[in-house]
């Protein structure tokens, strides 16, 4: 290494869900963990999933019982451990003659969902008649239509904010985080992983020390191995969705339902006031970074959601913007790929000891895979570690209902139960701070009608949630990124707010406005929209 480096008994490379989860289980555990990320947290794929906290029931078909079986788990805790980021979600499948599944193979597949989710706290499956299901769904397309079902599922509005929490955790037990740095080397000495190598977004380098070192760089993971691996670990996938406002007869529930182009189940969810339509699931061996979603797949969702729905016809005309992510799994030449299994691996490399990489992992199994990868390392740690703190520990944000309401009654007398609610929902707990942040006036004020955003919320953000960028900000702090105009209406007020208190000067808030411009144009935000930044 080119200067003397800090020294860690664990680097992390990744700030992902499953590179913050790792940090957290090892900061508990007493390990003196260092995560590294290239880029901002959650900023990879975490932030480009479904999001939902879910079991999985098209594993089913793939006989993953196993994998099942712990998403299901792993969906009660999170329901118990982070109720202000994951809630319960109703989705309802309608069968229509002819679907690659039929109706009684759904029911024996939710029977064993049942099952395989013994102690849940949601309502189980309902198997629902033709006249059933269209008195509860009135705008679903009757024509050919069987009948169905209904079963639940978790949401997480803001995985983005999944990420973050975990990171704080880690770093209130004593994890060192580091953004903006992208590892470019891990040195390997002797046969042994020593430690990594970074260049830092403002062009200087750096590295650190450690005998233990996982690679949690989701589709990027082989990138980081490098030389140290020569055989293909990840074979991502790329899957997409469209944003769209509710249409006429909108669902209030989840859909899943079988596309008729393809037979692949695929998802139509209400979100954050909008609706969520994904996802596709295309083979992708380019830079993950530059995945977007392509003309056949607006056409695919767009006319599957049409064809489910009549009312919504003209989707594509009103899609508000999209999201696109790379599925880190593992490397599967051949097949289908709804059939490349979703279970994750941590592989140990005989090249570079002291060397994990994590392949694949959901969302939903995060806190698991890091008890796995922790279990993993467990022998070559300098001390023993026992117990599994996070099964239990709730999430940093989380509180109970009684604790919630009064967090509640406090900021809605204060600022309103509108705000009290989207600041729960975002910050848990800690939109108390916010609140108290906001009793001085120029920070009470909100940056625009739509996203509700308090200019607190950035100084918050910045000063202990390691946001730097606009984009940062919106995305992936104050969510304003994820409203119906993709922030674009928050962004102005936010560089505004940002000079008048002296954080950024002019050039800085004109570059990241054209930054974050250049981010909605990515993501199909409407020509329409983009022209008020
Ligand atoms: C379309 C889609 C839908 C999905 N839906 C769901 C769902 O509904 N439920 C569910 O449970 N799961 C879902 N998933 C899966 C889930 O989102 C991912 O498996 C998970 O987010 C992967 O997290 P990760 O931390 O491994 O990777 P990432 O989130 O990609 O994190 C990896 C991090 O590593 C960083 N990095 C890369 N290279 C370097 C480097 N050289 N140096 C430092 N840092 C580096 C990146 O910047 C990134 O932040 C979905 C995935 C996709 C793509």
């Amino acid at each position: 290494m080119s200067q003397p480096a800090a020294t860690f008994e664990l680097i992390v490379i990744g700030a992902g869900i499953n590179g913050a989860a790792i940090a957290r289980e090892a900061a508990l555990a007493g390990v003196k963990v260092l995560v590294v990320e290239r880029g901002d947290v959650g900023g990879g794929t975490s932030s480009a999933s479904s999001r939902l906290i879910h079991g999985g029931l098209r594993y089913l078909e793939y006989l993953e019982l196993g994998l099942v079986y712990e998403s299901l788990h792993e969906r009660e805790r999170l329901l118990r451990l982070a109720p202000h980021l994951v809630a319960p979600l109703e989705l309802v499948i309608p069968v229509y003659r002819g679907a690659r599944r039929p109706r009684w193979q759904i029911g024996v597949g939710l029977a064993l969902y049942d099952l395989l989710s013994i102690g849940r706290s949601v309502p189980g499956r309902t198997m629902l008649r033709r006249d059933q299901l269209l008195a509860r769904m009135p705008g679903l397309n009757s024509n050919e239509l069987v009948g169905g079902a209904s079963y639940y599922d978790g949401q997480v509005r803001y995985p983005e904010r999944l990420v973050v929490e975990n990171l704080l955790d880690a770093v209130a037990n004593g994890a060192v985080l580091r953004t903006r740095a992208r590892v470019t080397r891990v040195c390997v000495d002797s046969g042994r992983a020593v430690g990594v190598e970074w260049q830092a977004a403002d062009g200087a380098s750096g590295g650190a020390a450690a005998p233990l070192i996982v690679n949690a760089a989701g589709p990027w993971v082989d990138e980081v191995l490098g030389p140290i691996q020569h055989t293909r670990l990840l074979g991502g996938t790329k899957g997409s969705h469209v944003i769209v406002p509710p249409f006429p007869g909108a669902p209030r529930t989840g859909v899943y339902v079988e596309a008729a182009a393809d037979g692949r189940p695929f998802f139509i969810l209400p979100w954050n006031d909008l609706l969520l339509i994904g996802t596709t699931d295309e083979r992708f061996d380019g830079d993950a970074e530059a995945a977007a979603i392509d003309a056949h797949e607006i056409a695919y969702l767009t006319s599957e959601t049409e064809r489910v729905f009549p009312a919504a016809a003209g989707l594509a005309a009103r899609l508000l913007y999209t999201h696109t992510g790379v599925r880190p799994l593992p490397w599967q030449p051949r097949g289908a790929t709804g059939a490349i299994t979703r279970r994750h691996v941590i592989r140990r490399h005989r090249a570079a000891r002291g060397l994990y990489s994590v392949v694949g992992g959901k969302l939903t199994t995060h806190r698991a895979l890091a008890e796995d990868v922790l279990r993993k390392i467990r022998g070559e740690l300098p001390r023993p570690i026992s117990g599994h703190p996070t099964r239990t520990r709730p999430l940093p944000g989380a509180l109970d209902a009684p604790a919630r309401d009064a967090l509640l009654a406090e900021i809605g007398a204060r600022l309103g139960p509108a705000q009290a609610q989207r600041l729960w929902h975002v910050y848990g707990s800690a939109a108390v701070e916010i609140a108290t942040l906001a009793l001085r006036p120029d920070l009470a004020v909100q940056l625009d009608a739509i996203s509700g955003v308090l200019v607190a919320e950035l100084v918050y953000s910045i000063e202990r949630e390691w946001a730097v960028t606009l984009e940062d900000l919106l995305q992936r702090r104050c969510m304003a990124g994820l409203c119906a105009d993709f922030g674009v209406g928050a962004a102005r007020g936010a560089a505004a707010a940002l000079v008048r208190l002296g954080i950024w000067d002019a050039a800085r808030a004109a570059t990241e406005l054209d930054a974050y411009r250049a981010l909605a144009a990515r993501h199909y935000v409407a020509a329409s929209v983009l022209v008020a930044l």
